[in-house]
């Protein structure tokens, strides 16, 4: 029996191939430290699990609106408000079944087939995904080392046409760990306002993982917010990847084509997880803010063995908690055995000699790339680091 042609238009996530290629091989008993991890390594905190277990015997057993809970979009816009200094209503808020379904609607809710959607590279790997889903067409802008893995406003004005319809990205990025400052967005906002068919997706879900300072939000530039998207969530601030809460911020008019489409797909999010992320919206981030500080420490550690290795260029991340080294230097060497064509090469030479797993940087737009974590106990970075080192000496 055929499927439908939507499956040729998309590809799995690397991520997740490769995750689920860490389990395997773990279940075969293999030693595989994974560095390929895209979540905190830290349990979800106390207070927030509370409220969750108070939710189910408060009998939270039902339906909930499609877009969330009323008090749960009320503690988004206070989140909003008290973060980013940010004026949002409850009708501008679509709680969903994690960002990725965020994301997955407000492309369905905005693109239309042929329209342009323009994506820095690298990006997070769903982004292009979805568009080919809604049938628009990917326009990749690449960013270098070089500028940070910032698009310019200059490249922006240049890749924007009269189809362009969207413009996602992230800050603090997955993969490059670079974060826009205040003074780079106003400068991308000059470009968008030039060009009002164009919305602006701003995945801001790393928002509190950030070791530069306070996260600045391209929805602060009063002409743009309307068309502004801001998507957020509680998986990597507050370590609930399982839980699947996201949200965004958007005008009353894509909220409501959000909160349309979401209501043929869910039905709307896990009440369980709703109740629970009120709290923890509405709490202080001191938990969040240990995290970072352990992120903190593991980067250090992690770009000193970034350093020590021959040929490899990385840029000390800002935010998020990869490194995304060039690693393009390896192209065309081997170990006497197996040749490194690519990133893709690479990343299977990792796994199969030095058993760490990592993301090839082909999968986020950026092939002389590879995404590898520090999502995991200083241990296992001590550990896969140095095993990434001794494999990638061997190369020449
Ligand atoms: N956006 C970015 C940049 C991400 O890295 C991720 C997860 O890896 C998501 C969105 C999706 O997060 P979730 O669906 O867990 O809320």
């Amino acid at each position: 029996m055929a499927l439908s042609s939507i499956l040729d238009r998309f590809n799995e996530p690397e991520t997740l191939k490769m995750a689920k290629l860490c389990r395997q091989l773990r279940s075969e008993g293999v030693d595989v430290i994974d560095l390929s991890l895209g979540e905190p390594d830290f349990d979800t905190p106390a207070h927030i699990k509370e409220a969750a277990i108070k939710a189910i015997n408060d009998n939270y057993s039902h339906y909930t609106p499609v877009a969330g809970f009323l008090d749960l979009k009320e503690a988004v816009c206070n989140k909003l408000k008290r973060d980013n200094n940010l004026d949002y209503k409850p009708e501008n808020i679509v709680v969903s079944t994690g960002a990725k379904q965020s994301i997955a609607n407000l492309v369905l809710a905005i693109v239309d087939k042929g329209d342009e959607v323009i994506i820095p590279t690298p990006f997070w790997v769903t982004y292009s995904e979805v568009v080919k889903i809604a049938e628009g067409t990917v326009k990749l802008v690449e960013t270098t080392i070089e500028n940070g893995f910032k698009i310019t406003p200059e490249q922006l004005e240049a890749a924007i046409t009269e189809k362009t319809r969207l413009f996602m990205f992230s800050s603090p990025c997955n993969p490059s760990g670079a974060v826009y400052s205040k003074d780079e967005l106003a400068a991308l906002a000059e470009v968008f306002k030039k060009h009002p068919q164009v919305y602006i997706m701003s995945d801001e879900i790393y928002e509190y993982i950030n070791f530069i300072g306070k996260n600045e939000s391209i929805a602060q530039f009063d002409e743009l917010k309307e068309r502004v998207v801001i998507v957020n969530g509680l998986s990597k601030g507050f370590a609930m990847t399982g839980w699947r809460l996201g949200f965004i911020a958007a005008s009353a008019e894509v909220a409501k084509a959000c909160e349309k489409l979401q209501g043929q797909f869910t039905s709307g999010t896990n009440s369980i997880a709703q109740r629970a992320a009120i709290v923890a919206l509405n709490s202080s981030l001191d938990a969040s803010l240990e995290m970072v500080k352990e992120f903190t420490r593991r980067k250090k550690r992690v770009m000193e063995f970034m350093a020590g290795m021959k040929g490899v260029k990385c840029l000390e991340p800002d935010g998020a908690f990869y490194i995304f080294p060039d690693v393009s230097y390896f192209f065309g060497k081997t170990d006497g055995e197996t040749t490194i064509q690519n990133s893709p090469d690479l990343c299977m030479y990792l796994i199969n000699k030095a058993n760490v797993s990592t993301v090839m940087g082909d999968a986020f737009g950026s092939p002389n790339g590879l995404r590898i974590s520090f999502a995991n106990s200083m241990e296992n970075i001590e550990k896969g680091y140095s095993r990434i080192a001794e494999a990638l000496a061997k190369l020449n």
